[in-house]
């Protein structure tokens, strides 16, 4: 037997049409209005599995002015479902608004387990440890992706990046991390799917003539016996005016080392 919930979080395929399970498409088949980024898009899936349900747009332009005609009809009686154009929704995408409406409101809410990119790629490639850190997608301006950078360079990071940066995304941990390991999945659940799992530099090596599709990056930890760039914070600390002594405070602080072999360094 099924419980019912009045506002089910409905995951749809990340590339892979066939990635959707039965209960699914059940409760799509089962709510009253199905509210999702794009109509368009997700009435592909709709038509695929013969679902009729109506199809009403919630999307990050619209997020707060939808929020009490969905509670409006909540209170009618009205079952509803939210899915974006891919994956989980509220994982880089819609929902955080509404939820949070709904929660204030004693709305029942449930959500479904299904695809979702990042999960996709942490199940497939080797770990020594199950931590890891989910940024969403790699900051953009460059300081933000720095300090991202020398901030969880002892974890496994992980992060979205489109096609179009994660060239100059993969030069920057170079320069940050030096020759760290990392890992690269793209295009996952589709036909041209690749994980490819080495050193920075042979990935930059690997893509030089371009990469094109889905993305997501894992930057492993810097080990102890890693050529850790420490001389490319020290430059750029330097850039930034601090002094020598100031600097091997911070960096040693900061990354638990010696601070006196920082001060050789700055010199
Ligand atoms: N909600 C989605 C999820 O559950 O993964 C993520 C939506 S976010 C707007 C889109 C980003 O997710 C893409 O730019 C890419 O970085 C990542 N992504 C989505 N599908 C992917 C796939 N098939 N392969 C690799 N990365 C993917």
């Amino acid at each position: 037997m099924q419980r019912d919930f009045q506002f089910y979080i409905v995951p749809t395929p990340i590339g892979n049409m066939s990635d959707i399970s039965y209960r699914t498409v059940e409760v799509l088949k089962d709510v009253d209005i199905i509210a999702c980024e794009d109509t368009r898009t997700t009435q592909n899936i709709l038509n695929h599995y013969n679902i009729s349900t109506k199809t009403i747009s919630y999307h990050k332009y619209n997020e707060q002015s939808r929020v009490e005609f969905f509670l409006d009809l909540i209170k009618e009686g009205k079952k509803i479902a939210l899915v974006s154009d891919a994956g989980t929704p509220m994982i880089c995408d819609p929902g955080s608004v509404l939820l949070k409406s709904l929660r204030e409101n004693n709305v029942s809410v449930t959500s479904l387990p299904g695809a979702c990119a990042v999960t996709t790629f942490l199940s497939q490639v080797p770990r020594e440890d199950e931590t890891f850190i989910f940024v969403g997608f790699f900051p953009k301006t460059s300081q933000k992706a720095e300090d991202l950078l020398s901030k969880y360079f002892d974890t496994n990071l992980v992060f979205y990046e489109s096609p179009n940066r994660i060239l100059d995304t993969l030069d920057l941990i170079k320069k940050i991390r030096g020759n760290v390991c990392v890992a690269l999945g793209r295009e996952l659940t589709k036909l041209f799917e690749e994980i490819i799992v080495d050193d920075v530099e042979n990935v930059i090596e690997h893509y030089k003539t371009g990469i094109k599709g889905e993305i997501v990056c894992m930057v492993y930890p810097n080990n102890k016996s890693d050529d850790f760039d420490i001389k490319s914070k020290i430059l750029n600390l330097k850039q930034k005016g601090f002094k020598s002594k100031e600097i091997s405070t911070i960096l040693s602080t900061l990354y638990n080392l010696n601070k006196n072999d920082v001060y050789k360094l700055t010199m």
